[in-house]
């Protein structure tokens, strides 16, 4: 549902032809779960590092079928934690290295796309976050201090007054902005789908509508058969509650999106946007958007509720009530949308471990290696996943193996009914801090308190 009625499944330019599962039992030196950017660019680097590994990707539905086919196409350097939760935990100079690893990892995604030919639409145009009411503002003036006092000039986020940030986004109530030039834009499916293909042609196996049941000590047990492997890889995000024994590592969070027809020269004059910036404004519950290489809007949110059990299923992807919300959010930051098409409405399931803390590691004792939890930041992260999972595996340690989410282990989600009482509550509490914030001009202290407790 969320993966066929997206925009980027319409404008890819793929029959999307399965290919066959796994035959039966098999053996691998790397066995890895899941089709999406995390699995593949395990096996890119993997491939690059030692041509001989036998590397085998089993994939429930096809490559791509995820969060990395649907998502919003900010290739961006945002990771979580940020900087000051980052600082926090393991020092300033982890947060600085993090804020590096990220910046060489989204122009490391495009310089792939380039010398593969993978035509992923990547443009890199930095990021616009506006502030549209006072306790925004303020928050803006505070995250640009905050950084550049952790961080230096690492981040170059700057603050731009009213008429700047008016003059990159025209959108309504503008009194200011961050802007840091740390992002680029692509198409999310043809990147992830290019990336298959490009690994498939070195030599990596990909088995398609293959469920892995059970990830264990030197196999991944299947409904095809098994891989038995030196290494497993985990490399299923949003979907990990399923596996057995992982129910409760990482709760599925839906982020829906829609996207404009194309719009016309005269609509993009009242919209800006000219660099194709990505743009969200500066309230709790996240929003997220994009102009297009066909000169749409594609433009997403969070705020769809979480499902009881962490269960996901695929009418999940679409909710009236907040694909209408999404759309009413649009108009509002740029009137023009009103006389515009909404052609397409999607969504998907991101990863939320317990404390918000993206890792990824390698257990070698076990032979299980893992990577996400990337609270919907996974564009380039999941690069420097690919890459850090890589060097882990090959026993090839470098500066980026040493940084502090690498072997982090996020403690396990409660028990239902507590976890859906909780994160619900929370996505209520961030929902009511916005509204308040936009009536009253004052920072809610419910939604900083909140972003302490779960130490972001
Ligand atoms: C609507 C939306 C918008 C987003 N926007 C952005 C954005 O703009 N920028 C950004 O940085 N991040 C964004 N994200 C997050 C980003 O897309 C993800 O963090 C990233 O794609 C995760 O990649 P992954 O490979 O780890 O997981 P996925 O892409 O979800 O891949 C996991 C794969 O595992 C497969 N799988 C699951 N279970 C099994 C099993 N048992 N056996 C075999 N295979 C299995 C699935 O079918 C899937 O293909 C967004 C996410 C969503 C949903």
């Amino acid at each position: 549902m969320g993966f066929e009625n997206s925009l980027w499944h319409d404008t890819a330019d793929d029959d999307f032809a399965p290919r066959p599962p796994l035959p039966g039992d098999i053996e691998a030196d790397v066995a890895i779960v899941g089709a999406g950017y995390t699995g593949l660019w395990t096996a890119y680097y993997l491939q690059a590092l030692n041509r001989r590994l036998r590397i085998a990707v089993v994939e429930r539905e096809i490559a791509g079928f995820g969060a990395s086919g649907r998502n919003g196409g900010w290739c961006s350097a945002l990771f979580p934690p940020t900087s000051s939760g980052i600082a926090r935990r393991h020092g300033r100079d982890a947060a600085v290295a993090v804020r590096r690893a990220m910046h060489e990892s989204l122009v490391e995604v495009g310089r792939v796309a380039r010398a593969e030919g993978i035509e992923a639409h990547y443009a890199r145009g930095g990021t616009v976050s506006l502030a549209r009411n006072d306790a925004q503002l303020i928050r803006a003036s505070r995250l640009v201090e905050e950084e550049q006092s952790l961080t230096g000039n690492a981040e170059r986020l700057e603050l731009l007054s009213k008429q700047d940030a008016q003059a990159v986004a025209h959108a309504t109530r503008v009194l200011g902005a961050t802007y840091t030039p740390h992002c680029a834009v692509v198409h999310p499916l043809k990147l992830v789908r290019g990336l298959a293909g490009c690994v498939e042609a070195r030599g990596v196996s990909i088995f398609e509508g293959t469920t892995a049941l059970a990830l264990n000590h030197g196999a991944v047990v299947t409904d095809r058969g098994t891989v038995r492997a030196e290494v497993v890889v985990r490399a299923t995000e949003g979907y990990t509650a399923s596996l057995r024994g992982q129910r409760r590592r990482l709760v599925p969070l839906y982020s829906l999106m829609i996207a404009t027809e194309p719009l016309p020269a005269e609509a993009w004059a009242q919209i800006g946007l000219a660099r194709r910036e990505t743009f969200a404004d500066l309230r709790h519950m996240r929003i997220y958007g994009q102009r297009t290489a066909d000169d749409r809007l594609a433009f997403g949110g969070r705020g769809a509720p979480y499902h009881f059990s962490s269960r996901t299923r695929p009418d999940f992807d679409r909710n009236g009530r907040v694909h209408a919300a999404l759309r009413e959010v649009l108009v509002d930051l740029f009137p023009v949308v009103r006389e515009h098409r909404i052609t397409h409405e999607w969504g998907g399931a991101l990863g939320v471990p317990r404390d918000w803390h993206a890792s990824v590691g390698l257990d070698r004792r076990r032979g299980l290696a893992w990577a996400g939890g990337y609270v919907g930041d996974g564009v380039a992260t999941s690069n420097l996943a690919g890459r850090t999972l890589a060097q882990l595996i090959a026993g090839e340690p470098g500066e980026i193996t040493r940084l502090p989410w690498v072997g982090h282990r996020s403690r396990a989600w409660e028990p239902e009914p507590l976890r859906w009482l909780g994160v619900n509550g929370g996505r209520l509490l961030l929902t009511h801090a916005d509204r308040a914030e936009a009536r009253s001009g004052k920072p809610a202290r419910s939604a900083r308190a909140f972003a302490r407790m779960i130490g972001y």
